[in-house]
């Protein structure tokens, strides 16, 4: 429940970054059934600042979504995309294109420092326009105030797979105390209707997600999100969540940041995850990559020659606007040609799949038969 609204839970939360869904409008979301956007304050601080959002009668008004919201911190943004660009990164697989010396600086192979992080706060130049900025805990949550969404999540330090042990706890020493910071700053100026979540982290190393999901467990944040390196492949990402969970209390959300493919979904659910995130059904639209049931690893490209003149929808008895207008062979077109209906039309479709298989995971739960649909979905091939 959040004052735009409750969340049916497990759901899939749509990323939208710089406050959009990209190429969709806010018409187009409540059409598809989507429930929750998660934007971010990091992007959002840089590019438009939050006191113009604010001045804008805050973030909700300003997207024009009336539903429910969520900031992410911009801790992973800045840890992971210190210099800046959005390519590619994700959780399963190194995802720093940087090296890091022993005291925690960050820099791209040239040796230029990019990400500075010490017991206070986080230092980084903006990818924007070079302008140097520092991220605190309390200036974070100071942030994520005036740009007003319903849940909001604190500062942390992200690490990623190619730190090692010891750094890895250091970081997380640190988010505990960041956190302890994040929430003091937030119940000493928060209005009352914003939600904060903890974040855990502590790498792909037992003791150490172990040691933070108690951690943060005690702290009386509203919820929680796992965060971090998942470590390097699908089994790592499993144990992760599996020594994480059962040491976070079942009564609040429990939100995974940044993971969304069908076989991860039934498995994070599975887990016990009510709210996970991810750019994938959205970014593989963009490239012309559909989500349909039936085909291998549950995509086609839309730009094969085989769609050519291929006069069924995108997916059999799909119910999505695309589907129930167009064709393959008119989206591959508008694919060639280059036309920007394109991507609206894909991103329309694959969020559409998404919401009606987390339709379909919600009903099997009520009605006890979550095995049956998995096997369903995975064991069709
Ligand atoms: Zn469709």
């Amino acid at each position: 429940m959040t004052p735009h609204g409750s969340i049916q839970t497990p759901s899939f939360v749509a990323v939208g970054t710089q406050g959009t869904v990209k190429s969709l409008s806010v018409e187009d979301l409540r059409e598809i059934g989507n429930q929750v956007i998660i934007a971010n304050a990091y992007h959002l601080h840089l590019q438009p600042g939050e006191e113009l959002i604010e001045g804008m009668g805050g973030l909700h008004r300003f997207m024009g979504w009336q539903g429910p919201l969520i900031t992410d911190s911009g801790g992973f943004q800045i840890f992971s995309l210190g210099a800046g660009k959005e390519h590619g990164v994700g959780k399963i697989a190194p995802i720093f294109p940087v090296e890091q010396d022993r005291g925690g600086h960050l820099s791209w192979k040239t040796g230029k420092p990019l990400v500075k992080v010490d017991d206070d706060g986080v230092e980084f130049v903006s990818y924007l326009d070079g302008s140097p900025h520092r991220f605190t805990p309390e200036g974070v949550i100071e942030i994520e105030k005036r740009l007003g969404a319903d849940v909001i999540l604190v500062l942390d330090e992200c690490t990623s797979p190619l730190h090692d042990y010891h750094y890895t706890r250091v970081a997380m020493a640190r988010t505990h105390r960041w956190a302890l910071r994040a929430l003091e700053a937030f119940q000493r100026t928060s209005n009352s209707t914003q939600a904060l979540l903890g974040i855990v982290q502590g790498g792909a190393y037992q003791d150490l997600r172990q040691e933070s999901a108690s951690f943060i467990a005690d702290q009386t944040f509203d919820g929680y999100a796992i965060g971090g390196s998942l470590g390097s492949s699908k089994e790592e990402m499993h144990q992760v969540l599996d020594w994480t969970l059962p040491l976070l209390p079942p009564d609040k959300p429990r939100h995974l940041l940044g993971i969304g493919e069908v076989g991860d979904i039934f498995e994070v659910v599975k887990r016990g995850i009510d709210l996970f995130d991810c750019v994938a059904p959205t970014r593989m639209a963009r490239t012309g990559t559909l989500l349909v049931k039936s085909a291998k690893r549950f995509r086609i490209n839309i730009l094969n020659r085989q769609f050519k003149d291929d006069a069924r929808p995108i997916q059999e008895g799909c119910h999505c606007y695309t589907c129930c207008h167009h064709s393959r062979a008119y989206v591959r077109h508008l694919f060639l040609a280059k036309e920007v209906l394109a991507i609206r039309l894909a991103t329309v479709h694959n969020l559409y799949f998404v919401e009606s298989l987390m339709g379909q995971i919600r009903a099997a739960i009520r009605e006890r038969r979550f095995a049956a649909l998995e096997k369903e979905w995975l064991g069709q091939f």
